[in-house]
């Protein structure tokens, strides 16, 4: 004998109105590995043999747009599809999808597409629930937070606290006999029942509904704090950023490198407090942002910056990288100079630079050279530095 027929309907046709305003595209359409949300529910229902087809329900201004849509994925499914416009309640989308399901289906499936986390296990757990005894078998997971309900009149007040150890929290897929769901739902219009799920319509024709355990992982979508949910960290990508800056010795800022007074006769002529080290490591974290250079967000002509720690502009720096998204991982340092000699001073710099960079010190490496008395750096004219930073950032 052939197993009966089962069609699942994907409800994708609501309004979404807090991720709409978020993100400007109702949550169902939300892109996420480069598909819409309500496509990932869609592989996992073709992922459970059993399953003959599936009915799309999106709004009716959308229907022809993912109906293209749907057909240049459609070899991602391999099973028969459909699309039917959905109404302005749950209900009556839940009806529109179950009017285009085949007559000689015998179990139908109804999923939330703002549930893309849902997995061919829990598929299999709704549907072997229905054993027969029962019409309909939902999902649930155990309450954790102590549900109150709110007054009638007064929603600000306490109305009472319902027992707790027997509230479910109804996650979907629902798995129904087809023919008990289409009674439910004829009974549901007939007394004009706004139902928030089916098996709600079951219940109030008296019909017995079955609960098997949820998956906590299969959240629901709904506002723009779950959209982090969606965030796997797979477009997220390497960079890195380049730094370059040179100042003149003569001048009356004290040497400084890495945030470090340098006791020296040397000093450099500087805006800021001359920390040519710092300067360079803020253009390569400026670059792995793609944010320009240290000229543009902190002019040399600007009196606020007249004498300022350099540590303070690498501090802002990084609030403005990690601002887009960037993570700084290493920094490396080279500071080219004749005099004075840094060897001494080298660890002093490195703990110093991953301080300020709130990084382990083993994520920085900084290093010194000469140009064997080449060019002005040989010539003890002043001092050179180049910075290369590595950062991820986020896609
Ligand atoms: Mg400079």
């Amino acid at each position: 004998m052939n197993a009966p027929e089962v069609w699942a309907i994907i409800l994708a046709a609501g309004a979404g109105s807090r991720l709409r305003d978020a993100c400007g595209m109702a949550k169902q359409y939300i892109c996420f590995h480069g598909k819409p949300l309500y496509w990932h529910s869609a592989r996992a229902f073709s992922h459970y043999p059993p399953i003959s087809g599936i009915v799309f329900v999106f709004p009716p201004e959308d229907c022809e747009r993912e109906r293209r849509r749907i057909a240049g994925l459609a070899h991602e499914l391999g099973l028969p599809w459909d699309i039917v416009a959905g109404g302005p309640e749950r209900s009556v989308s839940g009806r529109n999808g179950l009017a285009r399901v085949p007559r000689t289906c015998k179990k139908v499936l109804i999923h939330d597409a703002a549930r893309p986390f849902v997995t061919p296990a829990l598929i299999q757990r709704v549907l072997k629930g229905l054993d027969g005894t029962l019409a309909g078998v939902v999902p649930a997971i155990a309450v954790t937070d102590t549900i109150k309900m709110a007054n009638a009149e007064n929603p600000d007040l306490v109305e009472c606290t319902l027992p707790r150890a027997r509230l479910r929290a109804i996650q979907t897929p629902q798995a129904f006999d087809a023919e008990t769901l289409r009674q439910a739902h004829k009974y549901g219009e007939d007394n004009e029942i706004m139902a928030t799920d089916d098996a709600s319509l079951l219940e109030a024709m008296g019909a017995r509904v079955g609960m098997v355990p949820g998956e906590p992982v299969n959240i629901k979508i709904t506002s723009p704090e779950d959209l982090h949910c969606l965030k796997d960290g797979h477009s997220d990508y390497p960079c890195s950023g380049f730094g370059y800056d040179a100042h003149r010795y003569g001048g009356n800022r004290p040497l400084k490198l890495g945030g470090i007074t340098i006791p020296c006769d040397l000093a450099v002529h500087a805006h800021s407090d001359g920390d040519v080290a710092l300067h360079a490591l803020i253009d390569a974290i400026l670059s792995c942002a793609c944010l320009g250079d240290i000229g543009c967000h902190f002019p040399d002509k600007d009196p606020a910056f007249d004498g300022i720690s350099s540590a303070i502009l690498l501090d802002d720096a990084l609030g403005m990288a990690r601002d887009v998204g960037v993570r700084i991982l290493q920094a490396d340092i080279t500071i080219v100079a004749q005099k004075p000699r840094l060897e001494a001073w080298k660890s002093h710099i490195c703990a110093n630079l991953a301080r300020l960079l709130n990084l382990p010190p083993e994520r920085i490496n900084f290093k010194a050279t000469t140009e064997e008395k080449m060019g002005f750096t040989g010539r003890v004219e002043g001092i050179k530095a180049y910075a290369l930073v590595s950062a991820i950032k986020e896609g």
